[in-house]
């Protein structure tokens, strides 16, 4: 299968300040080469706090960042439609947004909700996405949509429509089941069908009616969760026997705030902690897989790591937005943003393309395929190919194959045509006779074998003396023919001759003679070509008749 083997591709985007907010002092630097570069100044009185007070100044490199004026639909261009055309290859995608509460991950993935302009990158992906299906009518296509939320490492089917009418704790969990082959399955995540964009926006907006149900003020639950909302796509091309199925996760991760520990004064950024323990975990995956020679990768340990499992180290095209909230009070959860988005970025992937064969579908193929070669076979032969050669077909080839054993030229062959079914007649019944023969010869050392085994050997030697005797016959009878058409063909040479003394004139009767009799020495090799009606001894039965 086609594998694309590539980095995670990271972005950031700046989300423009408030109105009482007051802008960190950051730069930006998109233009020059393929990477652009961020860079964060630490203002003197925060620097002071550090242990090592000298750096004030911090760089990050991003595929490209995206600053405050920034719009939606550019960000879905550079950042959402590449992945979107990977899934549709067959590819699974993943772009995740990952950031401080407030920086903008839910504006960049869903998008806000006063202007149509302000749509995010899950409705204009689906918009993407179904306007490219419906004009592609090369392949069939099946969509579906998932929308899971993980709150507190327990799962809940966003889809559920039990959802308005219970409370989140009451909902079935989703739980994560994993195969032999360390697939993950869902349980109890639903997969709805979506045949269109406006079914897959309805079920994107009912999948974010529940999650704002769920968030009481004192539960800030949309901060606190992950949201994962998939578009699984199937194609097949009409009459192929093989499935593509890919997945394209767009993902709202919690935020990503970390509250220093307490009594550690100074090493606030290295020290620490996420409030949500299972980023502190997708740390831990990412730290393992950006380092070298590292086995084991934790996934395991909570289940956004698995479930995120294929899109971090493994078979997905993924990038990541790290979403930055710049004003001054924030300055160090963005620089912890950046730095967690480094780390992100030597991380791996091979995109291996997910096609699978039906195996159903494969015979019906397969035998389509015979019945063509079958047909192929019988235009250039001339011939319908049965599966068995007729009677006749196999006395024919008995015939050749006698003509040839009995042949001591040396440059003799035995031609007939290209077919297999024949040729392999031809080395069986050339394997029996040289049996027959090898068995005849012991006969004669050893009488005792038993006579009735040959029975059937017997009559078909008694077969083969009578068609000898008859051919014997039609030779006789042919030389007579040669031997009188030759005194005929004397007769009226004579005769010829007798004409031209007599008056001098054409010569034409002699031309027209169409026999060339002294090319037909050999009767029985005319024999050979008895089966071409065209051949002028075909007729030669019929003259002795006459
Ligand atoms: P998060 O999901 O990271 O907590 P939100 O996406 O909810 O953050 O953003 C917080 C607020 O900022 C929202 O009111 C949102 O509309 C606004 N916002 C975020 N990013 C932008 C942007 N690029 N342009 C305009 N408004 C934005
Ligand atoms: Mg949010």
């Amino acid at each position: 299968a086609a594998m694309v083997k590539e980095t995670i591709r990271v972005y950031a985007r700046v989300k423009p300040l408030g109105r009482r907010q007051q802008a960190a002092i950051y730069s930006v630097d998109n233009d020059g080469t393929a990477l652009s570069s961020l860079e964060i100044v630490m203002p003197r009185e925060l620097a002071d706090g550090f242990v090592n007070n000298k750096r004030e100044s911090y760089k990050f490199k991003f595929q490209k960042i995206f600053d405050q004026e920034e719009k939606q639909d550019v960000v879905f261009d550079s950042i959402a439609k590449p992945v979107a055309e990977c899934v549709l290859a067959g590819y699974n995608g993943t772009i995740f947004a990952y950031g401080q509460t407030g920086s903008g991950k839910t504006f960049t993935i869903t998008g806000g909700a006063e202007r149509y302009s302000d749509r995010g990158i899950i409705p204009r992906t689906l918009s993407y996405v179904f306007n490219k299906l419906q004009k592609d009518s090369s392949k069939v296509y099946t969509t579906h949509v998932s929308y899971l939320e993980i709150y507190n490492e327990c799962g809940y089917d966003l889809l559920d429509p039990r959802h308005e009418a219970s409370r989140l704790e009451d909902l079935p969990k989703v739980t994560i089941m994993e195969d032999a082959d360390q697939n993950i399955h869902l349980k109890n995540l639903s997969l709805q069908q979506a045949s269109n964009e406006e079914e897959a926006l309805n079920l994107l907006f009912l999948g974010d009616t529940n999650r704002m149900i769920a968030e009481t003020p004192m539960n800030q639950a949309s901060s606190r969760s992950h949201c994962i909302f998939t578009l699984h796509i199937s194609s097949k091309e009409p009459g192929s026997a093989t499935l593509r199925r890919s997945k394209l996760h767009l993902v709202d991760l919690a935020g990503s705030e970390r509250v220093a520990k307490t009594g550690v004064g100074g090493h606030l950024l290295t020290e620490a902690k996420y409030i949500n323990l299972s980023l502190h975990y997708l740390e831990q995956v990412i730290i393992a897989l950006a380092e070298k020679n590292r086995s084991h990768i934790p996934y395991r340990n909570s289940m956004m790591t698995s479930v995120l499992r294929d899109s971090l180290g493994g078979n997905c095209m993924t990038t990541m937005i790290a979403t930055l909230s710049i004003d001054k009070r924030n300055i160090e959860e963005s620089i912890s943003t950046c730095r967690f988005a480094q780390r992100v970025a030597l991380i791996k992937n091979e995109a291996v393309l997910n096609e699978e064969i039906d195996p159903r579908l494969l015979i019906v193929q397969l035998q389509k395929e015979i019945q063509e070669l079958k047909d192929e076979l019988a235009l250039l032969t001339g011939k319908q190919i049965t599966s068995e050669l007729s009677q006749e077909e196999l006395l024919q080839l008995d015939e050749l194959i006698e003509t040839f054993l009995e042949d001591n030229d040396p440059d003799s062959t035995l031609d007939v045509g290209a077919d297999t079914r024949k040729i392999k007649y031809c080395f069986v019944r050339v394997k029996q006779l040289m049996k027959h023969s090898t068995m005849s010869d012991k006969k004669l050392l050893s009488q005792h074998i038993s006579e009735e085994k040959d029975s059937n050997k017997e009559a078909a030697e008694e077969e083969l003396k009578k068609l000898k005797e008859l051919l014997q016959q039609r030779d006789n009878e042919i030389n007579i023919l040669v031997n009188m058409l030759k005194k005929e063909k004397k007769k009226s040479q004579d005769a010829l001759f007798q004409l031209n003394a007599a008056s001098a004139g054409s010569t034409s009767l002699e031309q027209s003679l169409p026999l060339h009799l002294e090319e037909s020495q050999s009767p029985s090799c005319c024999l050979k070509e008895e089966k071409d009606s065209r051949s002028p001894v075909h007729s030669l039965p019929f003259l002795s008749r006459q």
